[in-house]
């Protein structure tokens, strides 16, 4: 049985907080005993930076390399992996600005929607989570997260706009599951960089709750706004090392329990599925 569950950190609007939670969801797993992939899928390289990667644009071997071994029909050898091992707990497909043109050059691919998933069908037996970190679009590289995934969590901030473009968003996930991939689940929406003081955010979260009724699940954990976040990943830290007392690392250490148990419900429907 397929032990590993992929997750799609997405969200097309930008500056969310999706690479933040791919990064502190990860290590947190990791540090509950998981085997953990991060995978980089946005040209910007922000969670390979956010990693501590100095330097993107000078990696031997980022995703757009391995992708591309994919689409040429090769054979990835152990050598050609190139993942990044053991930062912080977890691994790294890292990502840089090449992505950018090879996304481009996909539009000419035949099953162009399949690539990541190709590539992740040689790498996921060696994990429990691959959390894939999205570029802020609905482009062809996001699709290919949606193909390779069995979920997506939705990072959104308590704004009205951000919740207006949740709309776009699901309905695009629904696009998906109905052409490409028709297991792919929502496992939830995060609010994130929430301000605690204002009623305004309150009164968004809630009457998103109250919309979404009991259609697709609002994570009971929400991320506080702090600079603490923004000044971990700057430093290519976790927050969990950066500032292990934290608000926001209390935060993150309550999603990744929710996330956890996720994975369980799955897992239990899937061998009920199977009986
Ligand atoms: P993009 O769409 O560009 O990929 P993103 O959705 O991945 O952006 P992040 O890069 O995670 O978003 O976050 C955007 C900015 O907000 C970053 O500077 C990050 O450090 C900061 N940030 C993230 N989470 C928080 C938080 N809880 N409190 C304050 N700042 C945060
Ligand atoms: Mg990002």
């Amino acid at each position: 049985m397929d032990k590993c569950k992929v997750i799609a950190v997405t969200n097309q609007k930008g500056g969310v907080g999706k690479t933040t939670t791919a990064v502190n969801l990860g290590v947190g797993l990791a540090r509950q005993g998981k085997k953990v992939l991060l995978v980089d899928a946005d040209p910007q390289g922000s969670l390979t930076v956010s990693l501590g990667v100095k330097n993107p644009d000078e990696l031997e071997t980022t995703i757009s390399d391995l992708m591309q071994i994919v689409v040429d029909n090769g054979i990835l050898s152990p050598q050609d992996r190139g993942i990044l091992k053991n930062i912080e707990g977890v691994d790294l497909v890292p990502s840089n600005i090449g992505l950018s043109s090879f996304e481009v050059s996909l539009v000419n691919t035949m099953s162009r929607e399949f690539v990541l998933r190709s590539y992740l069908g040689t790498v996921k037996r060696d994990y429990d989570y691959v959390l894939i970190d999205c570029m802020p679009s609905l482009g062809m590289l996001t699709i290919n997260a949606l193909a390779a995934a069995d979920s997506v969590l939705i990072p959104c901030q308590a704004n009205y706009l951000s919740t207006k473009g949740l709309k776009l968003l699901l309905g695009s996930v629904a696009k998906v599951r109905r052409q490409i991939n028709p297991l792919l689940k929502i496992d939830g929406i995060l609010m994130t960089m929430v301000d605690g003081r204002t009623n305004n955010a309150k009164s968004i979260i809630a009457a998103l709750r109250s919309t979404l009724g009991g259609s697709v699940r609002v994570f009971d954990t929400e991320i506080p706004r702090s600079v603490r976040a923004a000044e971990a990943s700057g430093e290519g830290k976790s927050i969990y090392t950066y500032d292990p007392k934290s608000r926001v690392t209390q935060a993150y250490t309550n999603l990744t329990k929710e996330v956890a148990e996720l994975g369980k419900e799955t897992n239990r429907s899937r061998s009920d599925g199977a009986r």
